[in-house]
């Protein structure tokens, strides 16, 4: 149940519902709007205390929220979450993050050269991951901890955020504190455990939609996560399976307007595990940021055909660049603006 505070409570009466609910053993969900505060006390048979709670002075009145999911929705939180991954680096307000970088940390020399390009071309965040979740066993499976050390390194010279996969709930601790945002993909966004683990961690964390999940499920698998107390999470549109071969996923961008409608959370989308195909990755990241996308997230490699994984949806840096200035005249034409580091300083 949601238990909203009369406006301009003191500190000392929201304390005391906040250490109520904690003494009843659940976990209190508190958001913090200007004047009123919100407090969201979930979990199984909350409602038996609905009339101990009205009674206290400082509530205003109690809700239920419908929806199967609870800190995710919009009903819980009105404004959108803005998620802040660097200083001058925002997901989820008026500005559109752009994520890019290869598929998977090859080498030092290779992750830098394509970080400095990607810079370069406007993007705020580099994107590479370190461990592979890849589909037969014999294939490439990523860096490991090399991979995050080379990251590291990435981010120190180039000073761009980092944003790379986990897969057990020990990367969670490792990627966590090599990199600035914890991808979780589409092959695990169902794997509970790993979702808990997520949510028991400060950094943000990037979700993204399985191959057959639907949009409550998608929404379901980020309030693991926030139920933790983790807050900070980004929803990826990265397409679903469908019965059409001609591209590798289809990418669902009916998912933007419809999340963006049903959660508060920034929403983001990767056209390139979308279609598949590198000539057409940048008209469904230009059709993303109409549609309403937070964010973009791209692969982006000099030597595609040389690529450890993901070559052919690659897109080369000069294409990047390109896309990146058609991107912010489409961004403009929605209002918007595209985030980068040297617009921000
Ligand atoms: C990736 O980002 O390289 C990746 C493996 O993505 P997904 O989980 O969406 O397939
Ligand atoms: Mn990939």
């Amino acid at each position: 149940m949601i238990i909203t505070l009369k406006s301009r409570s003191p500190k000392l009466e929201i304390d005391k519902v906040i250490k109520k609910i904690k003494k009843l053993g659940y976990i209190p969900h508190v958001s913090q709007g200007v004047d009123v505060t919100i407090i969201g006390m979930i979990g199984e048979r909350a409602e038996r205390f609905r009339d101990s709670f009205e009674a206290m002075d400082v509530v205003d009145h109690i809700s239920e929220i419908e929806k199967p999911y609870k800190l995710a929705s919009r009903e819980f939180k009105q404004s959108n979450t803005v998620i802040t991954v660097a200083p001058g680096v925002i997901i989820g307000g008026n500005s559109i993050a752009v994520m890019a970088g290869p598929c998977a940390v090859e080498s030092l020399e290779r992750t830098m050269e394509t970080a400095c390009l990607v810079k370069a071309a406007g993007a705020s965040i580099f994107r590479a991951g370190a461990f592979k979740p890849r589909s037969s066993p014999y294939a490439f499976q990523g860096m490991g901890d090399k991979g995050l050390k080379i990251l590291e390194k990435v981010k120190k010279q180039t000073g761009l955020p980092t944003v790379s996969e986990a897969m057990t709930a020990a990367q969670i601790i490792s990627v966590g504190a090599s990199c600035d945002i914890i991808q979780i993909g589409a092959r695990n966004v169902q794997n509970y455990d790993l979702l808990k683990a997520a949510g028991k961690q400060k950094k943000p964390v990037l979700l993204k939609r399985g191959m057959a999940t639907t949009i409550k499920e998608l929404l379901l698998s980020a309030e693991y996560i926030m139920s933790q107390g983790n807050y900070q999470v980004i929803l990826c549109e990265r397409g679903i399976r469908t019965f059409e071969d001609a591209t590798r996923n289809t990418l669902d961008l009916n998912a933007v307007p419809v999340l963006k409608k049903l959660s508060h959370l920034p929403v983001v989308v990767d056209p390139s595990h979308g279609i598949g195909i590198r000539e057409h990755v940048g008209t469904m990241a230009k059709a993303a940021v109409a549609a309403g996308a937070d964010g973009l997230i791209i692969e982006v490699h000099p030597q595609p055909e040389e690529a450890l994984s993901d070559g052919p949806q690659s897109l080369l840096p000069a294409q990047f660049a390109v896309l990146m200035q058609e991107l912010s005249r489409v961004a403009e034409a929605v209002g918007r603006t595209i985030n980068t580091i040297e617009n921000d300083k």
